[in-house]
Formats: C-alpha cells, sequence, structure tokens
C-alpha cells in the first residue's frame, strides 16, 4: 500500500494528502457528476475528512444544485478553481476527484454506480460491480472501511 497519496489542483495552490487508503472508490455515471465535470463520469475517493491532510492551500467550498434541489458541496482551489473534494451531505467523509492525485492510475473503481446514465461509449469492465443507481455500502464495502465508517458517521 502507499500511505500517502499526494495531489492536488492545476495551479499549484492547494496541495493534499490521504493519510490512509480510501474507504471505498466510487465511478459516478450520474447526470450531476457529468454537469459538474464536464465529463463522462467522476472518480471519487471516499475518505475520513480528517484523513485529508492539506498541505497548502485552502479550497472553498462552492454549493452546486443538483436535480433533486438540494445542493452538493465541493471544495476549489480560491486560485485556478479546479474541484479538489467535495462533500455529499455529511462532512465526515470527503469525497476526493481522483483526477486530481498526482498517479490517478495508481487508482481504480471499486464500484460503478448511475450507470443507468453511463454514456453508450462508455464500456464497463466485467470485474467491478455496476449498479443501475446508487449502491449500498453495508454488503459491498470491506468490513474494515465499515468499521472506519462507523467510527466517524456512529449509525445509531
Ligand atoms: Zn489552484
Ligand atoms: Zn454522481
Amino acid at each position: 500500500m502507499s500511505d500517502g497519496r499526494e495531489g492536488g489542483c492545476a495551479c499549484g495552490a492547494v496541495r493534499y494528502r490521504l493519510t490512509s487508503e480510501p474507504l471505498f472508490i466510487h465511478c459516478c455515471h450520474c447526470l450531476n457528476c457529468q454537469r459538474q465535470t464536464g465529463s463522462a463520469f467522476v472518480i471519487n475517493l471516499l475518505i475520513e475528512a480528517d484523513r485529508v491532510e492539506l498541505l497548502a492551500g485552502d479550497p472553498r467550498p462552492v454549493d452546486a444544485p443538483r436535480d433533486d434541489g438540494s445542493n452538493q458541496r465541493i471544495f476549489r482551489c480560491p486560485t485556478c478553481q479546479v474541484a479538489v473534494f467535495s462533500e455529499y451531505g455529511r462532512p465526515e467523509v470527503r469525497f476526493v476527484r481522483g483526477g486530481t492525485l498526482d498517479d490517478p492510475a495508481g487508482v481504480a473503481p471499486d464500484v460503478h454506480i448511475f450507470a443507468r446514465s453511463k454514456l453508450d461509449w462508455v464500456t464497463l469492465p466485467d470485474s467491478v460491480p455496476a449498479f443501475e443507481a446508487y449502491c449500498d455500502s453495508k454488503t459491498l464495502w470491506p468490513t474494515a472501511s465499515l468499521e472506519r465508517l462507523e467510527a466517524v458517521m456512529p449509525s445509531a
């Protein structure tokens, strides 16, 4: 395991380090992610917020409207505006954008979600589970990740 993946924005003002492996890695093909990224999908590394160590810079939250009327809080470099991570409702877990890693090839999705809006020319590998909508973390995540999640977000 590479303990300490690093990444950052385009201009270099924001630099971060992940102090452990992520909990789980989503590749999301939903329409919100397509619009927010201007691309076919987003790669999100789910990880406890306190395991995203800021080495430089101060990403600023920007609330982006989603189709369901809610907002998604996206943290962007104040200078170049590249999105480095976001929150989905709960601040305890960050969704770090895989493309901002120094080595984006060093991670691969554990699951593909919202495959119902996947672009036709994107072919998913048989080896990775895919779901039409969201996935159930309880059945999919490794036990160690579920325990880590429970530690920061007790379920009851
Ligand atoms: Zn920047
Ligand atoms: Zn999405």
